[in-house]
């Protein structure tokens, strides 16, 4: 009970009392949900992981988006989280492919740019400038969200992205989406107005 308790403990926003609550309830539970559970964790890790071009999650790798021939592998889309890649989706507006940076630069929650993933975009992006025709990326879309840390990983990306490849485009994505809130949230019009509009960062 105290090993469950304390692996539970690791998972973002669990305390202590909500962790007990989950190894009380896991207790309670059938077997078969409470085998069902751990084989969901296991499965998780064995079958799925990250791609290498993006980072999306991914049981190929390169993942479906990085290989697909019908998508416009000169643009890509820079955003927060996996999930945000639904949110894009959903504007049918966008035919480009993604690179996730897995969260926004946070002085105050110690997040620098190390912790993303920041330096396999630039290599991505130098590599298209040195010439590899095929992948050649011709702009970077940058969609993380309008938030203070948004905003601030935008700019950061954007001076980055200036000395590795100084001939790239640069765009953000427009205000569209309500000033402080998180794209995930942004509805369908809303995220393809943002998309549309996009300026030169
Ligand atoms: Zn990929």
């Amino acid at each position: 009970m105290s090993r469950l308790i304390d692996e539970l403990r690791k998972l973002p926003g669990i305390g202590t009392k909500s962790a007990q609550r989950l190894a009380f309830h896991v207790l309670r539970a059938s077997d078969a949900d409470a085998r069902a559970l751990a084989r969901a964790v296991l499965e998780l890790r064995e079958k799925l992981r990250l791609c290498s071009v993006c980072n999306n999650i991914t049981d190929v790798d390169p993942c479906g988006y990085c290989t697909s021939a019908v998508r416009d592998q000169h643009v890509v889309c820079v955003i927060e989280e996996p999930t945000n890649i639904a949110t894009i989706e959903k504007t049918r507006s966008y035919n480009g492919v993604y690179h996730v940076l897995h969260g926004t630069l946070s002085p105050i929650g110690g997040v620098g740019p190390e912790q993303l993933r920041i330096a396999s975009l630039l290599a991505r992006l130098g590599t298209a400038a040195e010439g590899d025709g095929v992948r050649a990326v011709r702009e970077v879309i940058l969609a993380t969200s309008p938030t203070t840390e948004g905003e601030a990983t935008a700019a950061y990306l954007a001076g980055e992205i200036r000395r590795v490849a100084p001939e790239m485009r640069v765009t953000r994505i427009a205000t569209g989406v309500p000033a402080g809130s998180d794209i995930e949230y942004a509805d369908e019009v809303t995220m393809t107005r943002a998309m549309e509009g996009r300026r030169e960062f």
